[in-house]
């Protein structure tokens, strides 16, 4: 996993695990490196899970380093965001955040969320 500048964490088992299936599922559909832009970094709603250390944000930028490279389709980041909720299970929350218009995906949030 590979960490935008400023992105930081803490790594509890919740984030161990995250990070683990966040490797499988994206060299297998994005064929790269998991980029993370937000751990506990970042501005995020007042009750985020972000600021207790149990909340995550993935780029979908095509090359993690360059956005001039385009981003992932919304049917590439849905496909993805399925497959990584399957590994990493029923405690875990996957979002897709897309942009005000719809047009294109922002990021992926995931959290543990146990419910
Ligand atoms: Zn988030």
């Amino acid at each position: 996993m590979r960490f935008v500048k400023g992105a930081q964490v803490v790594a509890n088992r919740h984030f161990l695990h995250f990070a683990d299936c966040a490797e499988i599922a994206t060299r297998k559909h994005f064929k790269r490196e998991p980029w993370l832009t937000a751990g506990v970094n970042g501005s995020h709603s007042g009750n985020s899970l972000h600021y207790v250390f149990k909340a995550w944000d993935l780029r979908v930028w095509k090359d993690g380093e360059d956005s001039s490279k385009g981003r992932f389709s919304c049917k590439a980041c849905e496909n993805f965001a399925a497959d990584l909720r399957v590994i990493l299970g029923v405690l875990y929350d996957v979002v897709v955040h897309y942009d005000k218009t719809g047009a294109y995906v922002t990021h992926i949030h995931t959290e543990y969320d146990p419910r």
